[in-house]
């Protein structure tokens, strides 16, 4: 259908909107790649739809721009904008079958019949819906039904497509596999994606960047990787993945939990002071008291508290320096090298160097 090169990039620049005295959108600016899948992520109320409106012309911003391909767009009505749009509720046509609803766009654009019949078979080709064309949409499930609002977006081979939340009505298991169908959709068309969600697991697994929101500003931009292993804030911390941020004190060569010091490289380069570790289950490792960690560890003492098999994994919680919870996580299975230690049972937890990263208190 359309190729990677006529999608087109998206600037955003300055952008404020409020409504009353609640600031939005304070001061936005973002700029996606051509043909990039940007996700906005960001618990709910952060402005991520109304982000997503104001590309899409629905929402006025008060002050900044928009930009798509370079030309300014703020000014222009939503269906000279050219961007494909899927909302949250599928907003799908009732007594339409599935191929009216797929050729509503074309339609209304005024393109010929022949047109509409070979555009509609080939948009429903792609999210594979070919043989259910003639269907009623009350005769679908409801992953269904998100491909054929998916269909509809892309049917008019539009330069920018927005999502808005739109896998929130599936079960986890469909939600998963319409996660991977989309990204492989996006692939195939190649027009650049804005995503909104609040799941942070699916914004990491279907991202090619993340502009994590929060209260009306962008905390922080970066790929999945970036943002899960050197979150700069301790919102985003929090919010992407599964951590608990334990108070430290840095100075050089020293990192400090309560009275307990492990020593750093002096080369690594921390925030120093008063400051949060982020601490992920997974950065840990568990050593039995009294084996030295491998090189580039640090390791604390700590006395295990509780140990909960949790099937893939074994969580093991533990205290340092008879205060600060820490949860590490281990493998379960038996051929893993993972100690899994008792309750009551004093171990060592070390972290390798690379896995130290530190954020400002809140
Ligand atoms: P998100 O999509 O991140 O959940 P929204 O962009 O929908 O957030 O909303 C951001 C904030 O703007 C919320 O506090 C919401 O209540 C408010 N808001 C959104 N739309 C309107 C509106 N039409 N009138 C007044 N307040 C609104
Ligand atoms: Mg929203």
């Amino acid at each position: 259908m359309q190729s990677r090169e006529n999608s087109l990039p998206i600037s955003v620049h300055s952008l404020v909107k409020s409504y009353g005295s609640n600031k939005v959108l304070n001061d936005i600016s973002l700029d996606i790649r051509s043909g990039e899948f940007m996700t906005l992520l960001g618990p709910s109320g952060s402005g991520k739809t109304t982000l997503l409106m104001a590309i899409a012309g629905f929402v006025a911003p008060e002050s900044g721009s928009i930009k798509v391909g370079g030309e300014e767009i703020t000014v222009l009505p939503p269906h000279k904008r050219g961007i494909g749009i899927v909302f949250q509720s599928y907003a799908l046509f009732p007594f339409m079958t599935v191929a009216q609803n797929v050729g509503y766009p074309l339609r209304i654009r005024g393109v010929s019949k022949g047109d509409i019949e070979r555009r509609v078979g080939q948009a429903l080709e792609l999210v594979r819906l070919g043989p259910l064309a003639q269907r009623g949409i009350g005769q679908l499930s409801g992953g269904q039904r998100q491909r054929v609002a998916l269909a509809r977006a892309i049917v008019f081979q539009p330069r920018v497509i927005l999502m808005d939340e739109p896998l929130s009505a599936l079960d986890k298991q469909l939600r998963e596999q319409m996660q991977l169908e989309i990204k492989h959709l996006h692939h195939e068309i190649g027009a650049t994606t804005v995503y909104v969600t609040h799941d942070q697991r699916e914004a990491l697994t279907m991202s090619d960047r993340i502009a994590v929101f929060s209260q009306g500003r962008i905390e922080q931009i970066g790929t999945p990787e970036q943002i899960y292993r050197t979150p700069q804030s301790a919102f985003v911390a929090e919010f992407i993945g599964e951590s608990t941020l334990i108070p430290v004190h840095v100075q050089p060569g020293r990192l400090s939990i309560e009275n307990v010091h492990a020593d750093l490289p002096l080369a690594l380069q921390l925030m120093t002071g008063d400051c949060s570790l982020v601490a992920r289950p997974e950065i840990f490792q568990i050593l039995q008291e009294g084996v030295r960690p491998e090189k580039d560890f640090i390791t604390f003492p700590a006395t295990v508290r509780e140990v909960i098999f949790q099937g893939d994994s074994v969580l093991v919680c533990s205290e340092v320096a008879g205060k600060q919870l820490v949860s590490a996580r281990v493998s379960s299975t038996r051929g893993s090298h993972g100690f899994i230690p008792n309750q009551g049972s004093s171990i060592r937890l070390a972290v390798h160097f690379s896995d130290i990263v530190t954020v400002g208190r809140r």
